[in-house]
């Protein structure tokens, strides 16, 4: 039997352009679908209407096609999947795996930000749902990292939300359910979102999903130690496309040929495709890697 092939992606959020941290992702998604011979796809990750940036989703596209990152296929937009979301949620409901929560956010931070299960067994008297939240079992499955192994991230504050009170559904259900539409096989990530696979997967099971493969790439921080994200406004990537293509392979370990200084992005693009064709995993993590 063939082997089903590959079908990798890049999902940012519009909330501003790429930045240093976004190109590993990108980059390092690219290299690892496409070197496989695979598809890449890409998802805009506009489902929080309040966090997206005008004009930020445009600049994205540009900032790829300026990489030489070609993607296949149509884009998909979470702002127009709403209804899946919806139905997603309406089976974990069914299923008794999703409940409603009354708590605010001013409750929730009187137990230090972690949600105690409060609502887990049923709202007290009087009191109004909010939000919805996913039941999460005591004994959390473990799973395996492409790059770092057995993994056991079970989530950090509780039974996370599923769906908010300002009616937004969570990145953590939006992304299973696209990835499954779109028939992702394998996501290559930045690895501030390795805490969230657990939860990711157990989503996958609950909603009878295929399993997909997860690695988590280098996490670049500020100088502070804090995570670079377009949110808290981390500058864009200015430098040139080739730069982009030099420093990001620099910091996914690569060590990158003096004589390709100053190629275009193609030309980087090119070689670095010849070099992780054939290599699993394509990627060897640097001694300094912080996940
Ligand atoms: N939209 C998320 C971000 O930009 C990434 C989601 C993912 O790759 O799973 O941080």
């Amino acid at each position: 039997a063939r082997k089903k092939p590959v079908v990798g992606r890049f999902a940012p959020s519009p909330s501003g352009p790429l930045h240093a941290g976004s190109l590993i992702a990108a980059i390092g998604s690219y290299l690892s679908a496409r070197s496989q011979s695979g598809l890449w796809l890409l998802r805009m990750e506009d489902v929080d209407g309040d966090r997206v940036r005008p004009g930020a989703a445009d600049t994205i596209l540009r900032q790829l096609e300026a990489l030489g990152l070609d993607w296949d296929g149509p884009i998909c937009w979470q702002s127009q999947r709403h209804d899946y979301y919806q139905q997603a949620l309406d089976h974990l409901i069914k299923e008794g795996d999703a409940y409603p929560c009354a708590c605010t956010r001013q409750e929730i931070r009187q137990h230090g930000g972690n949600y105690p299960g409060t609502c887990r067994h049923g709202l007290a008297a009087g009191r109004t749902a909010r939000s919805w939240r996913l039941r999460v079992p005591q004994q959390f499955p473990v799973w395996k990292d492409r790059f770092h192994g057995l993994q056991n991230t079970p989530p950090e504050q509780g039974d996370p939300v599923l769906l908010r009170a300002d009616n937004y559904f969570a990145y953590l259900l939006a992304c299973v359910v696209d990835d499954g539409a779109q028939g992702v096989s394998e996501v290559i990530r930045g690895g501030d979102l390795r805490t969230f696979t657990g939860v990711q997967r157990y989503l996958q099971s609950l909603l009878h999903l295929p399993r997909t493969e997860y690695g988590h790439l280098p996490l670049l921080c500020n100088a502070d130690g804090s995570k670079l994200s377009k949110s808290s406004q981390s500058p864009a990537w200015t430098g040139s496309p080739g730069q982009g293509w030099e420093t990001t392979l620099g910091l996914l370990g690569w060590d990158t040929p003096a004589e390709l200084h100053g190629a275009s992005a193609e030309q980087w693009r090119n070689w670095a495709l010849a070099e992780a064709r054939g290599k699993t995993p394509f990627w060897h993590p640097p001694a300094t890697s912080v996940t």
